[in-house]
């Protein structure tokens, strides 16, 4: 089996709230990145257990392009006791958190991706205003509150160099799919002028930079 195909094979075994045809979405788009753009510099922000990681970063292996995967580790809202998608097995017993760095870890570390995902542990909004990096690929999956989702957008997108790719998950057109900010954000950055879509599976949506 090549590399990219047990890459492939195993993201489909880390947990995580990922389809298998946007996982493979996202793996063409950075495929096409890694190829436009050798060696250049990519973020995720929301990484979990490091699913989309891995998609992401069987592509950026190619070129030597590396991913910086963004998340506090402590969960989304809707990830919290209580709500839809909370996992019991994620708490840490010492603070009764959420914890999904050490599972993120192991993820990139049985993927043998360590050179090309780099963790970054922090606040979005923190991180964002200390990053100057363009970037050639930013994949937007972090909370989808509102106010979460719109910093992102803000705060996130104008790193995007020109050409560069924008994705955005959980884009869903009908109220009844899923919540409005990531719609939301999806509809402004194509009002700001500065960005097409080019491309979209399921709730993933793919843009480029025109300007
Ligand atoms: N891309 C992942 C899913 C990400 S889930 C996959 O493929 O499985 C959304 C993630 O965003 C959660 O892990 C949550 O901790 C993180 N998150 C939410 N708000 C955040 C914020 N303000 N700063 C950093 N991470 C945040
Ligand atoms: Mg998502």
């Amino acid at each position: 089996m090549s590399r990219a195909s047990s890459l492939l094979a195993f993201a489909d075994t880390v947990r995580g709230f990922m389809p298998r045809a946007e996982g493979l979405a996202l793996y063409d788009e950075a495929r096409r990145v890694a190829r436009e753009r050798p060696a250049s510099t990519w973020l995720e922000v929301g990484s979990w257990c490091g699913k989309s990681s891995v998609y992401l970063g069987a592509a950026a292996e190619t070129s030597a392009c590396v991913l910086f995967s963004l998340d506090h580790h402590h969960g989304s809202e809707e990830n919290q006791r209580g709500w839809e998608y909370f996992d019991e097995s994620l708490v840490d017993p010492h603070d009764d958190r959420l914890n999904t760095l050490p599972f993120f870890q192991r993820t990139i570390a049985q993927a043998e991706l360590e050179r090309t995902v780099v963790a970054l542990v922090g606040h979005s909004e923190v991180v964002a205003t200390h990053f100057d990096q363009s970037l050639d690929l930013l994949f937007i999956d972090g909370g989808h509150a509102h106010d979460v989702a719109w910093r992102d957008f803000e705060n996130w997108t104008p790193k995007v160099s020109l050409g560069g790719t924008l994705l955005i998950h959980d884009v869903f057109e009908d109220p009844s799919e899923g919540g409005r900010p990531p719609y939301e954000i999806f509809l402004a950055a194509l009002a700001s002028g500065q960005f097409v879509e080019h491309a979209h599976e399921g709730s993933l949506r793919a843009l480029t930079r025109v300007r």
